[in-house]
């Protein structure tokens, strides 16, 4: 059965958001939708070829143009964003919603929104904005995101800017996700790599002792505290990429830009990102990972340590000797492992 309307996806869009859109525009809500059409909450990824067939009938597309919602690259479940209690998963562009709404089209997300550590727009590169809060209000027959009595998404003309390490690391990860290769500026040469010591070191980013702040929150650019900051803890069961699902676009924001800074050659860390890691002089080689060392406690460096030989060589050798510089007594030692890249050969 055709629904009575279904507007068509738009290019870029996540298969959730014109999930979302179908169902707030037939006056349902996404639960009581995938109810009717009688299918389990739509995996943005893979969803399956019965919900495709759905999908397609409902909403009067090609099967084929329902796969073109779902990013082939992300295809790691382990590496999709949990969706919110309202079954919608991303995170939507200020901008994007604004030009749509200048053109008469419904507010919408992207597909890349739907992967854990993609926390801008593909195309204004600008930051997401968390769903959380955000509802769809239908305003002469086009939907529009908007808070609860306030304003809709992309009204007030602001959207933040993200440092270009963040967003290299962010599409440097998808290219690794999707087997291509992730270019130039890392210590890591593979996709492989990249990912392996990325999934590793999120729990020491977030590692947080008492009376200390985790690294990943020197990246936080509004620098306030709260409840809202996401850390780990020793008890904490949840781990690595586990424990970035389900949290906002902010947090999963500051561990991306930690990540970058931890990924980076050194020689990539200038200006902004050596105040935030108390450089004196740059680049040092061990530099990032001193502040990390500075940061996580005695506990966060037991389990560095632990961690060192499941990093790359490239990784964990300069986490290695930022361990043992400490122990010696802070003694500088840069010049020990300056071949520490992984190189081309
Ligand atoms: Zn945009």
């Amino acid at each position: 059965m055709r629904l009575p309307y279904a507007p068509r996806p738009i290019t870029g869009e996540g298969l959730s958001s014109w999930a979302a859109r179908l169902a707030a525009h037939n006056y349902v809500d996404l639960p009581a939708f995938w109810a009717w059409l009688g299918i389990d909450p739509i995996d943005d990824l893979q969803p399956s070829p019965s919900t495709v067939e759905k999908l397609a009938e409902v909403g009067g597309v090609a099967t084929a143009a329902i796969a073109d919602l779902c990013i082939p690259q992300a295809r790691r479940s382990s590496w999709m964003t949990a969706s919110d209690a309202e079954g919608r998963r991303g995170g939507a562009c200020p901008v994007c919603c604004r030009e749509a709404a200048a053109r008469g089209f419904d507010h919408w997300w992207p597909a890349q929104s739907q992967m854990v550590l993609w926390v801008s727009c593909p195309i204004h590169r600008c930051a997401l904005v968390d769903l959380d809060g955000l509802a769809f209000v239908s305003t002469g027959g086009v939907l529009a995101l908007a808070r609860q009595g306030g304003a809709a998404l992309g009204a007030a003309r602001t959207a933040r800017v993200l440092d270009e390490r963040t967003l290299a690391l962010e599409s440097a990860l998808a290219r690794a996700l999707a087997g291509l290769a992730i270019g130039a500026g890392w210590r890591v040469r593979s996709g492989r790599h990249l990912l392996q010591a990325s999934e590793i070191l999120i729990n020491l980013v977030l590692y947080k002792e008492f009376g200390q702040t985790p690294f990943a929150w020197l990246f936080e650019p509004e620098r306030i505290g709260g409840p809202f900051i996401l850390s780990l803890h020793a008890s904490d069961p949840i781990q690595g990429l586990d424990a970035l699902h389900g949290r906002s676009a902010r947090s999963r924001r500051n561990v991306l830009s930690a990540l970058a800074t931890l990924l980076s050659r050194p020689a990539r860390l200038e200006g902004e990102v050596t105040e935030v890691l108390s450089w004196r002089t740059a680049p040092d080689h061990q530099g990032p990972y001193r502040t990390l060392l500075d940061h996580v406690g005695s506990e966060g460096r037991r389990r560095l340590e632990a961690a060192l030989q499941h990093l790359p060589d490239a990784i964990a050798l300069p986490a290695a000797a930022a361990l043992a510089d400490e122990a010696g007594g802070g003694l500088h030692k840069p010049l020990a492992f300056r071949g520490d890249y992984e190189r081309d050969l």
